[in-house]
């Protein structure tokens, strides 16, 4: 049971009467998408201004931002941001979320957009995380579908509750539980603001561990790039021979002639059977199986 309390200041407008009720709505609604709501009770203080901010287990909000605030104790406080420069995601999809959940096809001639720094100091959120944010879930949707999306992060929600989540996972976690290797090139361009390379790095992907794979839990793969060019972003994926995606990585800044060692675990619920044959294969933008 969650026990939900609702104040307001005296000369508050706010309708206390009528918002518990849709408090608890709002709560069961998302706690049926998501899975189970994360603490045991929720506090909403309505502060007489416009937008909210959300707490753990808690808002301070108006009215109009209530439903937004409530789908951050899934997304922002449930799982939260690994750091500032993550904090694009929870504001993109609680905002792709709350308008909708349409889907739009990014433009790929439209200039890269950098939602994600990487950098371990930024301390503010990127004002564009809820508009461009919410346009990035957008695309993805276009391109997986919304409920697809729905699944992928109901499974991240159920798999990792209570962790933190940086960009580069929830790329690799998208990628590995929809087996669309195109929203590399939406995170290479729309959230990490890379442009397209000519000609372009080219990688090669090899397994380190020999045999047998699945019983790790974990597999170390080497990635270079025999290319010209520097590769700013890729992502590693091992697919099981009846061409499941179990397991997927993001990986940065592979200069040429160099290479990186990498090491991918198991999606839960997606563990190998040790017999079972395992591809590896890399994508950078615009790549094809490589
Ligand atoms: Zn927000």
């Amino acid at each position: 049971a969650i026990t939900i309390s609702a104040v307001k200041f005296a000369t508050g407008g706010a309708n206390l009467a009528a918002s518990l009720p849709r408090i608890v709505r709002l709560l069961s609604e998302q706690e049926q998408r998501y899975g189970e709501f994360a603490g045991d009770s929720y506090v909403c203080l309505f502060h007489g201004a416009t937008g909210g901010m959300e707490y753990a287990n808690a808002t301070t909000t108006s009215e109009s931002a209530l439903r937004h605030e409530v789908i951050h104790s899934w997304f922002a406080r449930g799982l939260t941001p690994a750091s500032q420069a993550d904090g694009w995601w929870d504001e993109g999809f609680a905002t792709y979320l709350d308008t909708g959940e349409r889907c739009e096809w990014l433009d790929f001639r439209a200039p890269p957009v950098e939602l994600c720094s990487r950098r371990t100091f930024q301390r503010t959120t990127a004002r564009r995380s809820y508009e461009a944010g919410s346009r990035v879930f957008r695309g993805i949707a276009a391109v997986i579908g919304p409920e697809r999306l729905l699944d992928a992060m109901r499974e991240l929600y159920t798999a990792q509750r209570g962790a933190s989540v940086s960009t580069p996972a929830l790329e690799a976690h998208l990628v590995a539980s929809t087996r669309a290797v195109e929203l590399v090139d939406v995170f290479h361009r729309f959230v990490y603001g890379f442009d397209d390379r000519v000609p372009g790095p080219r990688l090669r992907v090899e397994a380190l561990d020999a045999h047998p794979l699945g019983l790790t839990g974990s597999v170390r793969v080497r990635v270079a790039n025999d290319g010209g060019d520097r590769c700013r972003h890729f992502v590693v994926v091992i697919t099981a021979e009846r061409h499941e995606a179990i397991a997927a990585v993001a990986g940065f800044e592979l200069a040429p002639g160099r290479s990186q060692t990498m090491s991918l675990r198991w999606l839960r619920d997606h563990e190998p059977p040790a017999h079972e044959r395992l591809i590896a294969s890399v994508y950078e933008r615009g790549s094809d199986a490589g």
